[in-house]
C-alpha cells in the first residue's frame, strides 16, 4: 500500500525534523489514539532506513509488537536496518542487535528512567522519539528526564472535527456516592471504590442507563476491581445482555475468542478492568461505561478514547457513571501537557464563573457550558448554586478593583493630606511608595479607621 500521509501527520513530522535541526535529541511526540501515530512513525523510520541508518522501532506490550509489524507490512517496508522489538529486550541486551542512529519508542508515557539513562549511555549520539497520546505516566508524573522537548500536535477535537475520530456524547447520571472516596497511592482506592459500586441499586442504575442511552451497542465496561467487573457482567447476563469479564489472567485464547465473539457482535459487553495494560488489541466499540472513578487524566482519556474509532454513520455514546467529566473534562477538551510538571488539575470553573462542563439536570447529557438550552433534551439549563455564588464573588471583586482604580484617579499628584478616606491613603501609599503600614497609621490618626 502507498504511504499517504494526512496533513497534520506532515505537520507533525516537518516539527520532529525541525526540532532535531534545532538541536533536541529527545523530542516527545504527542498525537492523540486514532491519530495515526504508529503510521507516521513507520514512515520516518523508513526515511531513516533509505538513507542507510539503523533504526530501532520499539513497544512496551507484545501485543503492539505484532501491531507494529503488520503495519510495516502493510505499507511494504522492507525490514532491511528496521529493527521492531520490545523495550526491556533491546535495553537488557543491546549487544544483540546493530547500533542505532535512531531509536522510536511508542507509547512513551510507559517510559521508565532507568531503562531510558541505560540506553542513552550506550548510545549517546543516537537520535530518540517517544511519541504517545498522554505524555505523562499514569500516576501524572512528568517525562522531562526523559525527553528534551515536546511536539504536540493535531488535538483530539480537530480530528473529531476532520472526521478521523467519531463525534461522541457523552452522559454522566451517577449511581453511587463517591465524595468519601479515599486515595490510596496516586489514584483512589479501587476496592473502596468497587465496594461503593457492588450494590444491587448500582447494577440497576448501570443497566437501565445501558437500555436508555446505548441499547444493543458493542461497549466496553471499565470496572474498579476484578470482583467488580465479574459482577458487573453477570449482573448484564440476568438482564439477558450478554458480557463477558476478562482480565490479565484471561488465556490468550479464551481472550482471542471473546474478542472474535465481540467482533461478531456475539457479545454485546465486555467488563474489564485494565485493559490498557492488559494489552491487546482492542475491538471497536461503540459504547464505553466508565465505573471506575481515577485521578488519572491520562488514564480518563485512554479509557474514553476507546469509543472514538471512526465509523460510518457513528456517534459514539460515553457513560460516566463515577464524575471523570468532573475532573478531567471530556474527552476532546485540551490540556496543558508539560514535561517538567505535572498536569494541572482541570479548571472547573471559567473565568466568569459558570461552569466549564456541564450537566443536564434532567437527560444528564454532558457539554460544554453555553447554551441556555440542553442540547440534548431541550430543558433549560439554570446555574447552579455555586455558579450563583461564583458570579457574585467576581462581580464584587469587580466593584472593589473600580473603587481602588477611581481612588487612584483622584489622588495623582496630590499629598497625602488631600485624601478622603482610606482607599484614597492606600492608593496615594502605593504610588508613592509608602508601605501600607504607613498608610493604616496616617488613616487612624486622622480619623478613618476607627479601632475596635
Ligand atoms: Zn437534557
Amino acid at each position: 500500500m502507498n504511504m499517504h500521509l494526512r496533513e497534520y501527520q506532515k505537520d507533525t513530522l516537518t516539527d520532529t525534523r525541525q526540532a532535531f535541526k534545532n538541536g533536541f535529541k529527545r523530542p516527545l511526540v504527542v498525537l492523540p489514539c486514532g491519530a495515526g501515530k504508529t503510521v507516521l512513525f513507520a514512515y520516518m523510520a523508513d526515511r531513516s532506513q533509505r538513507k542507510g541508518k539503523t533504526v530501532w522501532f520499539l513497544v512496551h506490550r507484545r501485543e503492539l509488537l505484532d501491531q507494529t509489524i503488520k503495519t510495516f507490512e502493510k505499507f511494504d517496508i522492507p525490514l532491511k536496518t528496521i529493527h521492531i522489538g520490545m523495550v526491556a529486550t533491546y535495553a537488557n541486551h543491546p549487544e544483540h542487535y546493530p547500533k542505532p542512529d535512531f531509536i522510536i519508542f511508542d507509547e512513551a508515557h510507559f517510559s521508565m528512567a532507568a531503562t531510558w539513562q541505560k540506553l542513552i549511555d550506550r548510545f549517546p549520539d543516537a537520535y530518540i522519539v517517544g511519541l504517545t497520546a498522554t505524555p505523562c505516566r499514569l500516576d501524572g508524573r512528568p517525562l522531562g528526564k526523559i525527553y528534551d522537548t515536546m511536539i504536540v500536535g493535531i488535538s483530539t477535537h480537530e480530528l473529531i472535527q476532520q472526521g478521523y475520530l467519531s463525534k461522541y456524547r457523552y452522559f454522566a447520571p451517577s449511581v453511587a456516592d463517591l465524595s468519601q472516596l479515599k486515595r490510596k497511592g496516586s489514584d483512589f482506592d479501587a476496592e473502596q471504590s468497587s465496594e461503593l459500586l457492588m450494590q444491587r441499586a448500582v447494577y440497576g442504575d448501570v443497566i437501565e442507563s445501558y437500555r436508555k442511552y446505548a441499547d444493543g451497542l458493542q461497549t466496553i465496561c471499565y470496572c474498579s476491581s476484578i470482583k467488580h467487573s465479574q459482577a458487573m457482567a453477570e449482573e448484564f447476563q440476568k438482564s439477558g445482555i450478554n458480557a463477558v469479564h476478562f482480565d490479565g489472567n484471561t488465556p490468550k485464547a479464551e481472550r482471542s475468542q471473546i474478542v472474535q465473539d465481540f467482533r461478531d457482535k456475539k457479545i454485546q459487553v465486555l467488563c474489564n478492568v485494565d485493559l490498557i495494560s492488559v494489552g491487546f488489541d482492542v475491538p471497536d466499540c461503540w459504547c464505553c461505561i466508565l465505573l471506575r472513578p481515577t485521578m488519572s487524566t491520562a488514564l480518563a482519556i485512554q479509557q474514553a478514547g476507546r469509543a472514538l474509532r471512526p465509523q460510518p454513520g457513528k456517534t459514539a455514546i460515553i457513560l460516566d457513571h463515577v464524575g471523570n467529566y468532573t475532573r478531567h473534562g471530556l474527552p476532546d477538551d485540551p490540556h496543558e501537557w508539560s514535561l517538567d510538571s505535572k498536569l494541572k488539575p482541570m479548571q472547573q470553573y471559567n473565568s466568569d464563573g459558570t461552569l466549564s462542563v456541564r450537566q443536564c439536570p434532567e437527560c444528564y447529557f454532558t457539554f460544554p457550558s453555553g447554551p441556555s438550552v440542553c442540547p440534548n433534551c431541550g430543558t433549560e439549563i439554570t446555574k447552579t448554586r455555586e455558579e450563583i455564588k461564583n458570579i457574585k464573588k467576581i462581580h464584587l471583586e469587580e466593584v472593589k478593583k473600580n473603587r481602588r482604580q477611581k481612588a487612584a484617579e483622584a489622588v495623582k499628584n496630590k499629598s497625602i493630606e488631600e485624601c478622603h478616606n482610606l482607599s484614597e491613603i492606600m492608593a496615594w501609599c502605593k504610588q508613592n511608595g509608602r508601605k501600607p503600614g504607613y498608610g493604616y497609621y496616617v488613616a487612624k490618626a486622622r480619623g478613618f479607621i476607627h479601632s475596635a
